[in-house]
């Protein structure tokens, strides 16, 4: 039986959020929209299936083709990242991150991470996380020109003997330069770990730097600019595949998510086509598409341009608007971004100053420049006139009209059951 006929609750509430997914303007940097397959593959009958263990080596009878479909995720994203070892079972990003320092850190070891407010993760050691209890993480900044401080990072390096100097951030906008980074950790005799959960399609689309040949360890998500399922997936050299495999199974999971494996396949599959790369670099170009637009409308940007397919932009200083009355206002006009906390942030958390915004889901829809230039204008003015609610209405029904020329899932309907 259908799901519409087996419950039509959740149908109905599906329904409502592909046509929101549909109708509006998806800008939420880690954000994308699968392909077709990937979301048949995640509602496969590889659910039904445990596999704990590694293929070849399980512990449940009945895995032949389980392992023939984890093995192809395994060898395609080895080849996707020039990768020595792959393990694709991490259920996400943050459990990713959580079975490296597992595989590669004692309890009490000093890990230098970056400042979430300059663009880190939580999953670096910010305090409220368990991570944090469990390792001394160090945080270091950005300098005043919003790059990375290689000559400070290089400093504490030196004064804090660092276990492990951790990189790959969530709303930082530019470049890293891993080998000097590289550079920096042989000092000093550290590891390297590399967390490009947001710019894993960038580096995929060959548009970014590949730190998996350089560093230790890499972690990511599948689902950001990748466009796969969510998802994790740890990727590194040889001498640390047996460490990795045994902190992800039975460290810290029990049995993989076979049929997410099966959906991360065949991303990597698409992945590793021409049209990907083409992608990637009309994600790159769309985001400075909006970067100008921002800058002749006086705003100021974080880290001071991106190199990549978001921007960070202080909205309290170039507006004074605060990040939550922005994104707030921008939601009204259908347009989805996310408050942030700017460098050093002199607000909260939760009115920080700034909004955080990219171009992944954009541009999987069809999306170019052209509709760049028109939909950043679109977020000045729903910006400055966050308080007209017949204005954010006006904007709102422009975005419908844009939306409808880029389809999404065509012909999908739960209520038709399509
Ligand atoms: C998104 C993200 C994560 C966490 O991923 P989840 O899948 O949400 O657990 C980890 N690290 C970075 C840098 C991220 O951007």
């Amino acid at each position: 039986m259908h799901i519409k006929q087996i419950d039509p609750d959740i149908t109905k509430y599906l329904e409502a959020e592909l046509n929101r997914q549909r109708e509006g303007l998806e800008m939420i940097p880690s954000e994308n929209f699968t392909s077709r397959a990937v979301l048949e593959a995640l509602g496969s009958v590889a659910t039904n299936k445990y596999a704990e263990g590694y293929p070849g080596r399980r512990y449940y009878g009945g895995c032949e083709f389980i392992d023939k479909i984890e093995q192809l995720a395994i060898d395609r994203a080895k080849e996707l990242f020039d990768a020595e070892h792959v393990n694709v079972q991490p259920l996400s990003g943050a459990p990713a991150n959580i079975a490296v320092y597992e595989a590669l850190l004692e309890p009490g070891d000093t890990v230098l991470g970056m400042d979430l407010s300059h663009g880190g993760h939580l999953t670096h050691g910010h305090p409220v996380t368990q991570s944090a209890h469990i390792y001394n993480f160090i945080r270091y900044k950005t300098n005043t020109e919003g790059v990375i401080d290689l000559d400070n990072l290089r400093k504490m390096a030196l004064e804090h003997k660092p276990k492990m100097i951790l990189v790959g951030y969530s709303a930082y906008s530019r470049e890293i330069d891993f080998e000097a980074v590289k550079a920096i950790a042989n000092e000093v005799g550290a590891l390297t770990m590399a967390d490009i959960a947001h710019i894993a399609g960038l580096i995929a689309g060959g548009v970014m730097k590949n730190p998996v040949p350089i560093f230790d360890v890499v972690t990511t998500t599948t689902h950001k600019s990748l466009r796969g399922p969510r998802g994790g997936m740890i990727l590194c050299k040889k001498q640390f595949a047996k460490a990795v495999n045994k902190a992800v199974f039975p460290g810290l999971q029990g049995g993989p998510h076979e049929n997410v494996i099966a959906a991360k396949a065949i991303a990597f599959k698409e992945a590793l086509s021409p049209e990907f790369k083409v992608y990637a670099a009309q994600i790159k170009a769309n985001a400075k598409a909006l970067e100008v637009v921002f800058i002749e409308n006086g705003y100021n940007i974080m880290f001071g341009k991106t190199e990549n397919h978001l921007l960070l932009v202080d909205v309290m200083s170039s507006k004074n608007v605060t990040g939550q009355q922005a994104e707030e206002a921008l939601d009204k006009a259908g347009i989805t971004v996310n408050k942030n906390m700017i460098p050093d942030d002199p607000r909260s958390p939760f009115d920080p100053s700034g909004i955080r915004f990219g171009t992944p889901a954009l541009t999987t829809r069809g999306m170019r420049e052209e509709e760049m230039k028109q939909i950043a204008g679109w977020m000045h003015e729903a910006i400055i006139n966050h308080e007209d609610d017949a204005k954010l209405a006006a904007i709102r029904e422009d975005v419908k009209q844009l939306t409808a020329r880029f389809p999404l899932y065509e012909g999908l309907s739960y209520e038709r059951g399509e």
